[in-house]
């Protein structure tokens, strides 16, 4: 275990130079406060948890002190934005502190996040809102713990500095983790503003440092892309299987890892829509919930061309044709798993598809119902949700194909059902509404429920003694919450 002051840096990025980033210092904010930090991340730094609640803690991670071998920069990106080109964006009040080496070799970049004023903040005041901070810290926890790939966040430091949003908000910080920073936006910067050169250098940066073994491959580049094509399939894959909405998927979002990046609006669905919209501003429903798989092979598309100096546009096509059926083909594996199937058959997409409409007609809770699925053998548990449906005929219709088809899967005990479907179903999510609860404690100065729904949704597929109000479907006014696109 390490103190803070024991960190190891090797800054790669900040290394490319003047080109692909600016040194920015951050802004301190003011009465820098521990609003809540995860121990999960702070293992990634090989951190001791205890050091969160060192003062230097809150003012490391509020703009306050720097370590020595730091060196903050602000990046440059550009990216398309609800499906239109901006030509220059970047980190307009996020800054990469540095990248950190852990005892077991892996890099990980510390990035700020509300860190004041770049080059790069258009007509921003590089400020986050708590409110914005608390979100962020939450889904990338709560991401990792059900297995979907995420940023990370290690803490969020609040304040008492005014920020005015629609109402005056008090500025926030929130420190994120990721093995890289970079995004499909970087590759579409250099290739729009024509500079060759950067952009084979950050090729090379990115080939390297992320995607070694593509070297050994003929063509390291397409390798790469391939690979990154694979990553958004199974990435994508998992939102929909959990009922993920990110709400802003531009370009300048997505990561060249293949990781949930950059949280906004974003929601987990409560009652199955396939045609939800998370993000007040999307009016045409861009980025509703079912389009999010037909838009990550679009921006797949987006970086495809900002990779035409490398990769001939052939084969370019040919791995973005791999996307859709990678993408089916880890939903139903998901969705298998999620039924408690373990062996597959044709129809099995059917049956899902199937049950998706009777949950949408009905507003059926979408986790709930799978959770609920597993709690007993196939007959007992589709008896008891049959309940939860308005179309009763289509569901017995579907109850019985379902129960044939659990039969035919195979003879395993009550307990081996339910403990193997209880490992892929979560319990707890986080709702917006329970979000919401905890970021209004928070901004009255009470941490206490933002840390205990962080707690709780650490370990969303285990059942907590004395958690059941986490377990619940939302409350009426909890259903339809406006979230704030600002933030
Ligand atoms: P986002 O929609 O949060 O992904 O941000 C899009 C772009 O706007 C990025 O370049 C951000 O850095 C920038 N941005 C968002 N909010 C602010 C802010 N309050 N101040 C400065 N820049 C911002
Ligand atoms: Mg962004």
């Amino acid at each position: 275990m390490k103190a803070l002051d024991e960190l190891t840096f090797d800054n790669r990025f900040a290394r490319l130079g003047d080109a692909f980033s600016t040194h920015v210092l951050p802004e301190p904010l003011d009465e820098p406060r521990l609003v809540v930090a995860s121990n999960a991340a702070m293992a990634l730094l090989d951190l001791d948890p205890a050091v969160a609640d060192t003062p230097v803690f809150a003012e490391l991670f509020s703009g306050h002190k720097l370590w020595a071998e730091a060196e903050p920069r602000a990046m440059v990106y550009s990216g398309h934005q609800f499906g239109g080109y901006t030509p220059q964006l970047g980190d307009g009040r996020g800054l990469l502190l540095g990248e950190v080496y852990n005892e077991a070799g892996e890099h990980w970049d510390l990035h700020l996040k509300g860190a004041g004023m770049t080059p790069y903040s258009r007509m921003g005041d590089g400020r986050a809102v708590l409110r914005s901070s608390i979100r962020e810290f939450l889904a990338s926890e709560a991401l990792h713990a059900l297995g979907i790939p995420s940023s990370r966040a290690l803490c969020v430091i609040g304040s008492s500095t005014p920020v005015w949003r629609e109402k005056q908000e008090r500025g926030a910080m929130v420190l994120r983790l990721a093995h890289s920073h970079i995004r499909f936006g970087h590759f579409e910067y250099f290739y729009y503003t024509k500079k060759p050169e950067q952009q084979a250098e950050l090729a090379e940066h990115v080939l390297n440092l992320h995607y070694p073994e593509c070297r050994e491959q003929p063509e390291p580049y397409l390798a790469m892309f391939r690979e990154i094509v694979e990553r958004n399939a199974e990435m994508i894959a998992k939102w929909q299987a959990y009922g993920f909405c990110h709400g802003v998927m531009n370009t300048d979002n997505m990561s060249i890892l293949g990781i949930t990046f950059d949280f906004g609006p974003f929601a987990f669905l409560d009652d199955f829509d396939a045609h939800f919209i998370c993000n007040h501003s999307d009016h045409e429903g861009r980025y509703s919930f079912s389009n999010q798989v037909p838009i990550g092979q679009w921006n797949l598309s987006a970086l495809a061309q900002a990779l035409t100096p490398f990769i001939s546009v052939e084969a370019l096509k040919e791995a973005l044709g791999l996307y859709l059926p990678l993408y089916q083909a880890h939903y139903l594996d998901l969705m298998r798993r999620r039924l408690g199937l373990t062996t597959a058959e044709d129809d099995d997409q059917k049956l899902v598809e199937q049950l998706l409409k009777l949950m949408q007609n009905s507003g059926v809770d979408y986790t709930l119902f799978f959770r609920r699925l597993g709690d007993e053998p196939a007959a007992q548990a589709v008896a008891r949700l049959r309940d939860d449906f308005v179309d009763l005929a289509g569901f017995d219709a579907w109850a019985e194909l379902y129960t044939a088809r659990v039969a035919r899967d195979g003879d395993y005990s009550e307990a081996q059902r339910r403990e193997r479907m209880h490992a892929v179903n979560p319990l707890y999510i986080l709702r917006n509404y329970l979000a919401q609860n905890a970021i209004a404690a928070a901004e009255s100065g009470d941490y206490s429920e933002v840390r205990r729904l962080h707690e709780v949704l650490s370990k969303p597929f285990e059942e907590q003694a004395g958690m059941e109000q986490y377990a619940q479907r939302p409350p009426d006014w909890g259903k339809h919450l406006e979230i704030s696109c600002s933030s």
